[in-house]
């Protein structure tokens, strides 16, 4: 259980790393770049404002390195000089930048102009027409030049472009249009920006790019929340099974045990009655009998009923013995004892009291009764056919139980009884009057 505490804590712990280092890395590893080289077969162009009634002008300083200088000079309003440069060397198909979240500008500028300005012009029919260059959508931004200092670069949200207020009115665009587009992007656009200028601009392009992040943050942030909902309903089914399981194991082991108790149980009282038994003949011996001596005499103290006890021996049985064997002399004993305990009530206990001696424990009995039974139980084995043929007969003692009298007394004079059987004439019943 610590174990699996342990290994649960262990993956709490690696999940924690996981999801801190999915939120910290995110903005590294989820990001997608589209680089625009300028070199990389582009078709570009500068161009400065004497076509609107301007007088500055413009030169390719290094122009395989993306270098041109703008000289503006005033007598115009809004003097102006730029470099353009076609995605896909297209007026009409550009490139989709719709799903990208901002552009990354590496572009050296020096000169008196406070502001840059840059254009991502896109085309699309709803408002673009072939034959008019200026009729692609100017989404357009203007920024210090200071941006552009500190890093030689400026990263710059799409979000920040807006489109700018003369191509609207200039095309009348509805207002559903009137949004920036960057779906097809056909010219990006560097220029002066506003303002009056006069003087040496140089500028060099060292390259553009776009970023988008594969998963947006909310899905990405939404993706981890759903991971630890996985993780933890996992835990809780591993968690349900494993209890369940260890559940079963317990009962399992629960009725295993139950089972052992009872063979155990089982084994002890047959070890009880087993103890209580005479192995040979299956008669109680003396202490399974000693049970019933005392409860008979306490029936004979409160109840004044009277116990009366039967020894009884077996004439002649050396005898017997050395003539058939002490096998047959066994049988004898065993075959005795089942006819005495078929032929007994069951309120009798008759035990083997040793050797060929037996003891019959008759409670509630009175001497005469006993006596009777004790000649009854003569007879029978006088006649009965015992397996060895031979003719086996018993003498019997008989003594019943006199107030103010112990065990000890009793049994005295039960075995006096039995002498006196046996030195008169064997195979009789002799009962102690005292
Ligand atoms: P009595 O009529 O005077 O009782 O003569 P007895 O031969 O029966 O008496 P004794 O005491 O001289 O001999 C008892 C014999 O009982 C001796 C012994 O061999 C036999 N005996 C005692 N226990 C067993 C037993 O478990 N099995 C067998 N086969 N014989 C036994
Ligand atoms: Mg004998
Ligand atoms: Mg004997």
């Amino acid at each position: 259980m610590l174990s699996l505490l342990l290994k649960t804590e262990k993956k709490i712990l690696a999940l924690v790393i996981v999801t801190v280092l999915a939120i910290v890395l995110r903005p590294w590893v989820l990001v997608s770049n589209h680089v625009i080289d300028p070199r990389d077969d582009h078709t570009r162009r500068i161009y400065d404002d004497v076509l609107n009634g301007g007088f500055s002008e413009v030169h390719w300083v290094d122009q395989p390195n993306e270098q041109w200088k703008c000289i503006i000079k005033g007598g115009y309003e809004y003097p102006f000089c730029g470099y353009e440069m076609y995605l896909n060397n297209s007026f009409v198909e550009g490139v989709d930048l719709s799903s990208y979240r901002s552009m990354r500008l590496l572009l050296d500028y020096d000169g008196p102009a406070k502001t840059v300005r840059v254009y991502l012009r896109n085309y699309d029919s709803a408002y673009s027409r072939d034959d008019d260059l200026k009729s692609t959508k100017y989404n357009t931004i203007e920024f210090e030049k200071e941006l552009l200092e500190e890093d030689g670069y400026l990263e710059i949200s799409l979000s920040d472009f807006s489109v700018a207020d003369w191509w609207l009115q200039m095309h009348s665009i509805p207002l559903r249009h009137s949004y920036s587009d960057f779906k097809n992007i056909v010219i990006i656009e560097i220029q002066t920006g506003s303002g009056l200028n006069p003087g040496e601009h140089n500028f060099q392009l060292k390259g553009i790019e776009f970023k988008r992040e594969i998963i947006s943050a909310e899905s990405w942030y939404l993706l981890i929340i759903l991971c630890w909902i996985a993780a933890i309903l996992g835990f809780l089914v591993f968690r349900v099974f494993s209890l369940k399981k260890e559940l079963m194991t317990q009962q399992r082991k629960e009725s295993e045990l139950t089972q052992l108790n009872t063979l155990l149980d089982k084994q002890a009282k047959n070890m009880e009655v087993r103890a209580k038994r005479d192995p040979l003949t299956g008669a109680f011996n003396r202490e399974g009998v000693e049970e019933s001596l005392v409860e008979a005499l306490n029936e004979w103290h409160v109840s004044a009923k009277r116990l009366s006890i039967v020894l009884l021996d077996l004439d002649h049985f050396k005898q017997m013995n050395d003539t058939h064997g002490h096998a047959a002399g066994d049988k004898v004993l065993v075959e005795l004892s089942t006819l005495i305990t078929s032929n007994i009530r069951s309120s009798d206990r008759f035990a083997r009291w040793g050797g060929e001696e037996f003891l019959l424990v008759c409670r509630d009995s009175e001497l005469s009764e006993t006596t009777s039974l004790a000649e009854k139980l003569r007879v029978l084995i006088e006649n009965y056919q015992f397996h060895s043929s031979t003719q086996v007969t018993a003498s019997f003692g008989v003594a019943s139980i006199n107030v103010d009298e112990n065990l000890e007394g009793l049994f005295k004079r039960a075995d006096e009884a039995l002498y006196e059987a046996k030195r008169t004439s064997r195979n009789r019943v002799v009962a102690s009057e005292g």
